[in-house]
Order: C-alpha cells, then sequence, then structure tokens
C-alpha cells in the first residue's frame, strides 16, 4: 500500500511540474455559464507546421442538447476534444460556451464547467462515489465500503468500474458541458445500456452533452450528428436523415451492421 502510495505521489508531482502550454491571459475572465451553450466556429488547427488537421469546423450544441462526433480514426475527433479543453488553442476560428470565448476564460473556470469522461480512467488515490454511474452496490461491497481508496491503476476496480467512477465524479461535478470519449467503450452491453439511460436522465436538458463515438448504436438518438474525416465535417444531421443520405454514416452503420442488430434485438 505504501509502495502504492509512493507511485501515486510520484505521478501526481510528474504532473505539476509539467509546463502548461496554454497560458491564462492577462485578466481573464470569471466565467459562470448560464446554459452551456456550446458553438465551434470555423476552427482551424495544426499540431506543427506540416500538417492542418482541423480545417475549419463549425457546429452549434443547443443548451442540453447532445451532439455525437463520428467518424474513421485520424479524422480529428480528440483533437476537437482536446481544444475544447484548451489543452492547445485553435490556430483559427473560436470555441465559446455561452458566447464567450473559451480563451478569454480563467482556465481553472473552464475545467469547472466542461466535464469529461475519458477513454482511459486514471484514478488517484481518492474516495470513490455514486449511484447514477451503477457503481454504488460494487462499492458497498468493499470492506471498507465508501471509504475505500482506489489506487492510482485503479488496482481493485475492472476497466469498466473505473469508468463508471468517472462518470461518477464528473455528475457531482455538475459541469454545464460534458464529454464522453466513448465513455462506455469497455461496458458491457447491458450495463452500458443502464448506464447510459441513468445518464440520460440526468442529464437531459441540463447537460450539454459531446459524445466522441466509435460505435453507432449508442448515440442514434442524438440531437445531431456529424461526420469528421480528415479534418472536415463531410455530413450532419439526426441518425435517421444521415442514413438518408446513403453517403459515409450510411457506409459507417452497414460496416457495424453485425453489433447493430444484436443491439435491437435486445432492446425491441
Ligand atoms: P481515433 O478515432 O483513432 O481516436 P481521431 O479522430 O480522434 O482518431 P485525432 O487523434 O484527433 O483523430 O488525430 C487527428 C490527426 O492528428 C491524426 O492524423 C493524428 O496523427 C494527428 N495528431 C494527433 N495528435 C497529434 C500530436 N500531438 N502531434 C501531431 N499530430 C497529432
Amino acid at each position: 500500500m505504501i509502495k502504492q502510495s509512493l507511485i501515486d505521489l510520484e505521478s501526481m508531482f510528474d504532473i505539476q511540474k509539467q509546463d502548461p502550454t496554454i497560458k491564462d491571459i492577462q485578466d481573464p475572465l470569471e466565467f459562470e455559464p448560464k446554459s452551456g451553450e456550446l458553438v465551434f466556429d470555423n476552427v482551424k488547427f495544426q499540431y506543427n507546421n506540416e500538417r492542418q488537421i482541423l480545417k475549419g469546423i463549425s457546429f452549434r450544441v443547443g443548451a442540453g442538447k447532445q451532439m455525437a462526433i463520428v467518424g474513421p480514426s485520424g479524422a480529428g475527433k480528440t483533437t476537437i476534444n482536446r481544444l475544447l479543453f484548451r489543452f492547445y488553442d485553435p490556430t483559427e476560428g473560436t470555441i465559446t460556451i455561452d458566447g464567450v470565448d473559451i480563451t478569454k476564460i480563467r482556465q481553472s473556470d473552464l475545467r469547472k464547467h466542461v466535464g469529461i469522461v475519458p477513454q482511459d480512467t486514471v484514478l488517484f488515490n481518492d474516495t470513490t462515489l455514486a449511484k447514477t454511474a451503477q457503481i454504488h452496490d460494487k462499492i458497498e461491497q468493499f470492506p471498507s465500503a465508501w471509504e475505500t481508496k482506489v489506487g492510482e491503476r485503479g488496482l481493485r476496480l475492472s476497466g469498466g468500474e473505473k469508468q463508471r467512477v468517472a462518470i461518477a465524479r464528473s455528475v457531482l461535478k455538475a459541469p454545464h458541458v460534458m464529454v464522453f470519449d466513448e465513455a462506455t467503450a469497455s461496458l458491457d452491453t447491458n450495463t452500458e445500456k443502464e448506464i447510459q439511460d441513468n445518464l440520460r436522465k440526468a442529464f437531459k436538458g441540463k447537460i450539454t452533452t459531446i459524445v466522441l463515438a466509435h460505435r453507432l448504436s449508442t448515440i442514434i438518438d442524438s440531437d445531431e450528428i456529424i461526420v469528421v474525416k480528415e479534418g472536415a465535417i463531410i455530413e450532419r444531421g439526426t441518425h435517421d436523415e444521415l442514413l438518408l443520405m446513403n453517403g459515409e454514416y450510411k457506409l459507417l452503420w452497414d460496416k457495424q451492421s453485425t453489433s447493430n442488430n444484436m443491439y435491437l434485438k435486445e432492446t425491441v
């Protein structure tokens, strides 16, 4: 336990030592979003001089709405997410929340109001929480129940359980904008559906949600889906509208049809 704690401390100090590339502007705005409307306006970005990665991304997610981003590997989905969290700033264009340019906001305020459930959840020692994410029963089984300390690598929890803790944390943080980076990738189908149902109920109309999706079955009822390819939006619409377009989305959907059929059978 001591060894693990030292490893945790060491990794925490390593993170703290890193010099952030993005810094607050002088006199950053204090930010208290009202509704959480998110707008990307002609956002362009490149990591280096070699290649432009995002080639003018524009979308608007209304307060409390859900938008999903799909597209092939390397399309730029994660990059869009990184810009939203200000790990980098756009080279052109703006990202606004409730009309406020996020580069003008104090970063700590931004992080308070934008939550994420990452693909790979790293847990520092912490007291675990929450029923919304269906992790409550598991926690009760631990000898110290709600006082259980979870190790840096989440040693006592499976991948899916770690992700549920991450969801729980994000829910408790009550952000205005929430990003799911294929949130339930490592969860089994039934649990996944239950969690998503719970989350949708908890979030509906309250939290603006972005889903970076790999499996389309989880995002069919999103308010809007954008299809990104090579850094540009090539199609957008609801699931039904996109299928009718008979384009890239339809191809992706057909490719995943075996798993979709399974999903549909379960939900009928
Ligand atoms: P996946 O579905 O595989 O996660 P993605 O759609 O999220 O892919 P990104 O991770 O946003 O795609 O990557 C978009 C492009 O940017 C890729 O060509 C990738 O190689 C490049 N890229 C990503 N991160 C960096 C970086 N730190 N430096 C330089 N290029 C990068």
